[in-house]
């Protein structure tokens, strides 16, 4: 029988974090695959735990995923563990859980600690609806296609971004948005110097103008004001009714249908439309 791939997440700065089901996990697997495996090492050490490691970092899914798959097949269990957060998020994970999901082989996610979840949580912008975008496209034709399909995106937008590209990146975000778009920058959280600056995009422009920006970022991006579609009117709905009414309806399915349609009141509609 195949094994089980476990994808555990890792502390994403304070090794606080790490829980005890994570720890098990670990302790329990056959073998880890790490995305780098003295960054892993070092993990391992801390919980005093002692274990084979393979490599699947971004450059070697093809190879460094068969060669997991096919110990996983063989009725390995494997812990996959990054740098630092959640498997597969902005990280090497998704081809290897695809991959497993084609051949039948069980896949188990450990909940634990993600930049982009932490960031969401704290940022004080809506977080019924967001849309993750993880790192926008280095080449700038790319990356202007890509701000400007998000132009009118109404949902909470969340980006990370490395500290030498922050300000670059801060100036793309207000010329596709606006100046006066709210952004959370949420930096090393969980760390010691953990900050949340909630600022418009022109003020956050400005701040790291003068602030070196230093450590690890996400940006959390509020959604565009929704588009209000005007509300129908009687008027409106009356239109609507003469036109079904051409069309073969009877006075009551039309009113019924229009009213249904433009959401306004049946009793309403049918009192207007019987004096004309
Ligand atoms: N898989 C990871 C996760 O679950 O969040 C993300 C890995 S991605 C390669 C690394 C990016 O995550 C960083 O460039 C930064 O944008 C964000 N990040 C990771 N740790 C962070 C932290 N402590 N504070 C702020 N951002 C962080």
């Amino acid at each position: 029988m195949a094994g089980t791939l476990y994808l555990v997440p890792t502390p994403i700065g304070n090794l606080g974090d790490i829980s005890p089901r994570m720890a098990d996990t670990l302790a329990q697997a056959d073998f880890i695959a790490a995305e780098d495996t003295r960054v892993s090492l070092k993990l391992l050490n801390h919980l005093g735990l002692k274990k084979p490691m393979v490599s699947y970092y971004r450059h070697n899914t093809q190879a460094g995923g068969q060669a997991v798959l096919d110990r996983l097949l063989a009725g390995e269990d494997c812990a996959l563990v990054t740098d630092a957060g959640t498997p597969a998020i902005s990280d090497p994970g998704q081809e290897l859980v695809a991959r497993c999901a084609e051949l039948g082989i069980g896949v188990v996610a450990i909940p634990g600690p993600c930049a982009l979840v932490t960031a969401l949580a704290v940022s004080g912008q809506p977080t019924d609806r967001f849309t993750f975008e993880g790192f926008l496209p280095m080449n700038k034709k790319n990356r202007k296609a890509h701000l400007d399909r998000l132009k009118g995106e109404e949902r909470t937008m969340v980006f990370y971004e490395a500290p030498h590209k922050l300000s670059a990146t801060l100036s793309d975000l207000k010329d596709a948005f606006g100046g006066q778009r709210p952004i959370s920058v949420c930096r090393e959280l969980s760390k010691l110097h953990e900050q949340v600056l909630r600022l418009t995009l022109e003020q956050a422009v400005e701040w790291y103008e003068s602030n070196e920006p230093k450590g690890e970022f996400v940006l959390v991006v509020r959604g565009a004001e929704p588009v209000q579609e005007p509300e129908a009117t009687l008027e409106d709905g009356l239109a609507r009714v003469l036109v079904l009414r051409q069309g073969g309806a009877s006075l009551k399915d039309a009113v019924k249908q229009a009213a249904r349609e433009l959401d306004l009141s049946k009793n309403e509609l049918y009192d207007l439309a019987l004096g004309h």
